[in-house]
């Protein structure tokens, strides 16, 4: 867990695990549970020709790696699979590049090489070294409409690891 404030982070405060598993809303290809994204984050990162049967509803979204279904919403049956959405899914296989942080663009290979080659140690470095979370806004960016800090930390942790 991360306790440290981040001033620069559009999110500060939140509470809520990115990862956190909701019942009932299993995705309809692989049945996994997903993670509810909401309305303007889905509107925004589906590609542009099928922004149209986004409608107005919020979606889930598929947290299974190998699965190639993005966001779905269990109640209209509309899907939209890794094709269809614009960036790369970081947790997905097979993304490429695999974003830290998508505002900036800010790959976890950077984040990674800051920690291996410049030292970096905390979320605040990784913002001083690369640019990333300078102009946040997650909720359209990133592909959970939620802020980058956490999956920053996860890749300093990866970076810490491999020193
Ligand atoms: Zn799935």
């Amino acid at each position: 867990m991360i306790n440290e404030k981040v001033n620069n982070c559009c999110c500060c405060g939140e509470t809520e695990s990115p990862n956190k598993v909701e019942n009932a809303n299993t995705c309809p290809v692989c049945k996994t549970s997903g993670v509810k994204v909401k309305n303007i984050t889905v509107r925004h990162l589906v590609i542009d020709t099928l922004t149209e049967l986004v409608g107005d509803m919020d979606y889930y979204i598929c947290v299974n790696e190998e699965c190639d279904i993005v966001y779905y919403n269990p109640e209209s049956g509309v899907k939209f699979d890794k094709q269809q959405v614009k960036v790369p899914i970081w947790f997905k296989k097979d993304a490429n590049p695999k974003y830290a942080c998508y505002c900036s663009k800010v790959t976890e290979e950077q984040v990674i090489d800051a920690v291996i080659k410049d030292g970096a140690k905390t979320v605040m470095d990784i913002i001083e070294i690369t640019g990333a979370m300078k102009n946040s806004q997650c909720e359209k960016n990133n592909p959970l409409g939620k802020c980058c800090h956490k999956i920053i930390q996860e890749a300093i942790d990866k970076g810490l690891s491999m020193k």
